[in-house]
């Protein structure tokens, strides 16, 4: 039996091109596509295409700081291509207490339209 939706799995096969996504940023450490429930006009998840170990940011080790730094400037990009860099949102919802459901890092890239704060 095959298990795609447990854990990080689900991000691997997009990575793969198994499971289609829509692809708004990709270079050779990043990809950022459309979330399929998107929160917002704008909701893009920004991750990096090798996890590494890299389930969530609160399992970040040394070695990662660099692929971290990198998706934060990407998630810059992508603001800037989605015309929200005047205003936009990045989340990381880390275990489960703030909800995270994908066990692959990724940062949330939101915007479109007035954003609430806190979020709750
Ligand atoms: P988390 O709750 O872990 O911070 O965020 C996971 C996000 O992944 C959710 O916003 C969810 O909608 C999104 N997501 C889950 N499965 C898929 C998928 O197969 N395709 C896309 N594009 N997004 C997904």
């Amino acid at each position: 039996i095959e298990i795609t939706s447990c854990r990080g799995l689900i991000f691997d096969k997009i990575i793969a091109k198994e499971i289609p996504s829509t692809i708004v940023y990709e270079d050779d450490k990043v990809l950022a596509f459309r979330d399929i429930n998107p929160q917002a006009p704008v909701h893009i998840l920004v991750i990096p295409k090798i996890r590494d170990g890299l389930t969530q940011l609160g399992k970040a080790e040394p070695r990662h700081a660099e692929v971290l730094g990198h998706l934060l400037f990407a998630a810059k990009l992508v603001a800037e291509k989605e015309g929200i860099v005047d205003g936009f949102r990045v989340v990381i919802n880390n275990g489960p207490e703030a909800c995270q459901s994908v066990y692959h890092l990724h940062l949330h890239v939101l915007g479109g339209r007035q954003l609430k704060w806190p979020p709750g």
